[in-house]
């Protein structure tokens, strides 16, 4: 009794209400998937036993065992194996009982719960009692799990027409996955400004229908690009999305771990003969070679979720890209690891091109021509730090803001908000020009001051508004792995007031010889 008592206390997340009147004993619990986004496999029940309570007679104790639903294998390629991951049921019949719920064959530790299916909260560490297992008591009849907070089909399509009554925001019809369900595209620019010398950005999200955080990752970013703030204005000014939030709207829908409803893993499906390609990495590549017949996309994000407790790019090797390619990729990790404190150089990860992902499908058309990269967000706690912040809408709608950030950055999409100004533009006596292969900088070059003092002038366009502008160098730092808080960053220099619209011109002094010099950035903090 003791025993029971105290597990009682530790259940935070889920309160054990003690009022009511005794369950009846003979109601089984039942499981079922049967809903938006719903999974489970096979259930083992064992029969209800009492144990004696705190101030009651006794309490119903079940114990049951619910799988996490294997994937349908993949008809093309009987070596993949399967995967299983997700989990998203209902369990009914279970008020007034303590549940002792088994999950073997998936990740285990904080998962979500609902009363409603609608609502859902992490559930408290104190709730997994030993591995694979949680010990719960619900104060309410029906209760839902999901291995992450679940982002459903009819999320998607509520959001998107929503998003679609934007007068920035164009949605189309891409093409139909296996079962039919439309493919959305939403194609986000300010139409008052011609798409002529806009650059183009294409982002996707979650072909893995396990990968929720991914999908609340983008959905964050497409209410950023959208906002009446001044820097989404810019960035609508400046650059067309192509975005397609739900490419695997069957596996979202039947709530599949890694793939379609067929068994196909779209992130593996890019090097197939078109008769066995699915249709929905069909209708992506379709799209993608048809708009890049105008203009190929300058960046292409594909958004994931990984199990490891961290988030990282999957940066390509020079060897099997260019270097050119990877210092650019490595870059733009570098501006994301300076806007968040949910990303850190020793988490970036490494990998090879392949031509069955996407990166490698537009690296073998377009090149350098276009960034194409993974992007991972994490399910559980951020910088491998269970006693640190867990994922939750919340962080990955912060998260979300850096991504945009770094973006912004790295294509200089800010206009006046976030104004780049690169030093190669630029002359300057006492500068020594340089290309290390070893360092991270933005263009081509960087400088180095021949000596303390050595006077750089940077200048803004004749367009910059009247306002007050922080003031930030690159420090171009060491292009590797691993590299330490001071360098790869924008260090701020200070503040800038324009008093009225015109030419800027910003000098810098070298602090030292050796100090290095590469971009500058402008960040408009004030109306003056
Ligand atoms: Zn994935």
């Amino acid at each position: 009794m003791n025993r029971i008592r105290s597990l009682l206390i530790r259940l935070g997340a889920v309160v054990w209400i003690a009022a009511g009147s005794q369950p009846d004993a003979s109601a089984q619990v039942t499981a079922s998937a049967d809903f938006d986004n719903g999974s489970m496999g096979r259930m083992r029940l064992s029969a209800e036993t009492r144990r004696p309570a705190a101030g009651r007679d006794s309490i119903g104790v079940v114990s049951l065992e619910v799988r996490s639903r294997v994937d349908p294998a993949d008809p093309y390629d009987p070596k993949a194996w399967p995967n299983s991951r997700w989990f998203h049921f209902r369990l009914q019949g279970v008020k007034e009982r303590l549940l002792l719920l088994r999950i073997p064959n998936t990740e285990l530790e904080r998962p979500f719960y609902s009363y409603d299916g609608r609502s859902y909260r992490r559930m408290d560490a104190g709730a997994l009692i030993r591995p694979q297992t949680l010990l719960v008591a619900a104060e309410r009849d029906t209760l839902y799990f999901a291995y992450f907070l679940p982002y459903t089909h009819e999320r998607h399509t509520t959001k998107a027409e929503q998003w679609s009554r934007s007068p920035y925001v164009v949605c189309r019809e891409i093409g139909r996955s296996g079962g039919g369900v439309p493919l959305t595209m939403l194609v986000v620019t300010d139409p008052e400004v011609p798409d002529v010398g806009k650059r183009r950005v294409w982002i996707h999200s979650r072909v893995h229908p396990s990968e929720a955080p991914a999908a609340w990752h983008l959905e964050a970013m497409i209410e950023e690009l959208l906002a009446d703030r001044p820097l989404s204005r810019q960035l609508r000014r400046n650059t067309v999305f192509h975005i397609v939030p739900e490419p695997n709207p069957d596996g979202v829908i039947g709530g599949y771990s890694r793939t379609t409803a067929e068994g196909i893993n779209l992130e593996t499906d890019w090097d197939r003969p078109d008769s066995l390609t699915s249709p929905e990495v069909a209708a992506l590549k379709r799209l993608l070679a048809l708009l890049a017949d105008e203009q190929p996309m300058d960046v292409v994000l594909n958004l994931h979720s990984q199990r490891a407790p961290f988030v990282t790019y999957w940066i390509h090797t020079p060897e099997s890209s260019s270097q050119q390619m990877y210092r650019r990729k490595m870059l733009l990790s570098a501006l994301t690891i300076g806007h968040t404190p949910y990303y850190r150089p020793i988490d970036q990860r490494f990998s090879t091109l392949d031509p069955k992902y996407a990166e490698g499908w537009l690296w073998k058309r377009y090149g350098e021509r276009t960034l194409a990269v993974t992007f991972e967000t994490t399910y559980s706690y951020y910088n491998a730090d269970p006693q640190g912040e867990w994922v939750s809408a919340e962080n990955l709608a912060e998260l979300a803001h850096s991504s945009l950030l770094a973006l912004s950055d790295l294509l200089d999409l800010g206009g006046e908000e976030r104004l780049l100004l690169d030093c190669e533009a630029e002359a300057g006596r006492g500068w020594e020009t340089r290309s290390d292969d070893d360092r991270l900088y933005f263009g081509d070059s960087f400088r180095i001051a021949r000596r303390k003092g050595a006077a750089f002038t940077y200048s803004a366009p004749a367009t910059l508004p009247a306002g007050r502008y922080e003031v930030y160098k690159w420090v171009p730092g060491a292009l590797a792995a691993r590299f330490s808080e001071g360098e790869n960053r924008w260090k701020p220099l200070g503040v800038t007031i324009r008093k009225r619209r015109g030419p800027l011109r910003f000098r810098y002094r070298a602090a030292a010889a050796g100090d290095p010099l590469d971009a500058v950035l402008l960040v408009r903090i004030a109306d003056e």
